[in-house]
């Protein structure tokens, strides 16, 4: 499958979920074959890649021998509230190291907040899983030389943790996707920091899940139970659902990273919990049932 053929399939799933009182989105960015998986995942061996190649080409997750991964944010409509859980990589930002995202011109993020209905001026609320470049971008947008809010409306929640950390990084040296998409934020006096079990009203609780970075949350929904659960970045693709020890390149603490992994996938395991991942290939979205010593991942029908 060519990337463009890639693209044409997400178009025809699914983007949008219920989950109890909640309706769920999916705003696609960007899904392609990305990273060769030996270098994603630094413990994969050829031999396991091999064994496993055959159901993760079925599920749309290796393409041409690339791990395809979906760029995209989720709305979620609470009887309440509007709210955005990561913001994808944005247009016009400079990203030199990675050519596939630098100065982005694309129509596709606000053509999909547009197909559900959505303007940016009715956004209540923007959460960013964690501070890495693929999540924080549509923060901001480039407007007369300046970095804005997009959501003009919106409180924007990170966890104090994890921003303190970025901040104090991006003081020694410049990180592009701080300084474009997150500074502007606090500086605009739009930014509320939270702690990573944070509760937002009676459906939103965020949950500390570290490892992929210093203070990753995952968010759970649902009035009084998880109707539904948002990974962001603790798993990144439906092969470490198989082996959830398996970390990836860029993970700040792998062994806590692996531990997250593993104790969010057993409390979702076998309870019909909607799971919302990060960057699964579309649908993105499924139940989790066991597998092994580890889990599969069904994609939502
Ligand atoms: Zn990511």
């Amino acid at each position: 499958m060519r990337p463009s053929t890639a693209i044409a399939y997400a178009a025809r799933m699914g983007t949008t979920f219920n989950a109890g009182d909640l309706t769920i989105h999916r705003i696609i960015e960007q899904e392609i074959p990305f990273f060769d998986p030996l270098t994603f995942f630094p413990a994969l061996t050829p031999e396991v890649l091999a064994k496993n190649a055959g159901w993760m080409e079925q599920a749309g997750a290796l393409v041409d021998g690339k791990l395809v991964l979906c760029i995209q944010s989720y709305v979620v409509r609470t009887p309440h509230h509007v709210v955005m859980v990561d913001t994808c990589v944005g247009n016009d930002k400079d990203r030199l190291s990675r050519p596939f995202w630098h100065q982005q011109n694309t129509t596709a993020y606000m053509d999909g907040l547009a197909a559900h209905g959505l303007r940016v001026e009715d956004i209540d609320y923007v959460m960013c899983t964690h501070l890495h470049v693929d999540h924080v971008g549509w923060n901001t947008r480039l407007l007369d030389g300046r970095w804005v809010p997009t959501f003009p409306n919106a409180r924007y929640l990170f966890s104090q943790k994890e921003f303190d950390y970025w901040a104090a990084e991006n003081a020694k040296e410049e990180i592009g996707p701080i300084a474009d998409s997150v500074l502007p934020i606090v500086n605009a006096g739009r930014a509320d920091f939270v702690a990573s079990d944070h509760v937002l009203g009676d459906h939103i609780r965020l949950t500390p899940t570290p490892g992929h970075s210093p203070d990753h949350f995952a968010v759970l929904l649902g009035r009084g139970r998880d109707e539904a659960v948002l990974t962001g970045d603790l798993i990144h693709s439906p092969l470490q659902a198989r082996f959830p020890e398996m970390g990836m390149r860029a993970d700040y603490d792998p062994k806590q990273g692996s531990e997250s992994r593993r104790k969010f996938l057993e409390c979702h395991c076998d309870t019909g919990t909607l799971v919302c991942t990060g960057h699964f290939p579309s649908p993105s979205v499924g139940t989790v049932s066991r597998w092994g010593d580890g889990f599969r991942f069904t994609p939502a029908g």
